[in-house]
């Protein structure tokens, strides 16, 4: 069991982690701990004070289109159904009744403004590492390491406080470690996308051990969930920018554009290449992960090779 995170016997992070029991089936939610990384980032920046919505609206849809699941979601779904989460989030409109729904116009056209519940503003000023330790537990709860850095600048929080926090991690992300000397020797030390493979003093540098289904959604530690990718190519693949067929041929998402030329030969033209294997023998890329991956973080459709 990993220790409480909060101070009073109040486990604030068994709380903000109960905001994903709408993930069942390894369907992503994660909506309203997005919303929860914004409110501490605007609470760490500027206080306790509301944040309304019509104000918060365009950063809420920013941060759902660039890190919620394919599908697209409206920012007035987090905004009043964190609400229903056990004293997190609270919403008023201008005239003092509570949240009006889930509708971006009742929620614009009465001035809803959201703040966190007093009980948690409290435990935050009181208790001054608690917020990065939510945070962190937040982001290893919903979302691939790699894109750890990209949404702390986007909600203004900072990764150095979070990473800080790193003791606050909860049991169920305890690595393997042998996960990442695995893939990267099965695959030979070369990107599974483009063959990169390069070493510093007889270590191999900008190479990752990729899980395809996320750790956080039950993606295992094993060479069937994993693939070696060089910097680049696994931060596109966590981003849902390239992709793997079920007979594991790399796809390229249509939404995903470049012009340069090292953006075309390092991306673009992956499309319909075969992913490297691992040595023979040795377990490939199981196609119920690459299906995972497909539903919930390729950004659909893909490119024609
Ligand atoms: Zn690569």
């Amino acid at each position: 069991m990993s220790a409480p995170i909060g101070s009073g016997g109040m486990d604030w992070g068994e709380r903000v982690l109960g905001v994903r029991r709408y993930s069942r089936n390894g369907e992503r939610a994660p909506h309203k701990p997005l919303l929860l990384l914004y409110a501490l980032g605007r609470f760490r920046n500027e206080g306790a004070g509301p944040i309304e919505f019509s104000a918060a609206e365009d950063d809420l849809d920013r941060l759902l289109r660039e890190f919620g699941p394919p599908r697209p979601t409206s920012p007035g779904y987090p905004f009043h159904h964190l609400t229903n989460d056990d004293r997190l989030w609270l919403v008023e409109t201008a005239n003092g009744g509570g949240s009006p729904g889930s509708g971006v116009g009742p929620l614009r056209a009465q001035r809803a403004a959201g703040r966190l519940h007093p009980d948690l503003a409290a435990a935050l000023t009181e208790d001054r590492g608690l917020l990065a330790r939510l945070a962190r537990v937040l982001l290893d709860a919903t979302f691939a390491p790699s894109l750890h850095a990209d949404i702390c600048q986007m909600v203004g929080l900072d990764l150095e406080d979070a990473e800080l926090a790193v003791h606050a991690r909860p049991e169920v992300v305890r690595r393997d470690p042998a996960f990442r000397q695995d893939v990267l020797e099965a695959y030979e030390f070369s990107c599974a996308f483009c063959g990169y493979d390069g070493w510093l003093g007889g270590v191999a540098v900008g190479l990752d051990a990729a899980h395809v289904r996320w750790r956080t959604y039950g993606g295992p530690d094993s060479l069937g969930n994993g693939l070696c990718l060089c910097a680049l190519h696994h931060r596109l693949f966590d981003r849902g920018v390239l992709g793997l067929t079920g007979e594991r041929v790399i796809t390229v998402s249509q939404k995903y554009i470049a012009r340069a030329d090292t953006s075309r030969s390092n991306v673009l033209a992956l499309s319909g290449r075969p992913a490297g294997e691992p040595q023979t023998g040795l377990p490939v890329v199981d196609p119920q992960h690459i299906d995972w991956h497909t539903r919930q973080v390729f950004r659909r459709p893909a490119r024609a090779a």
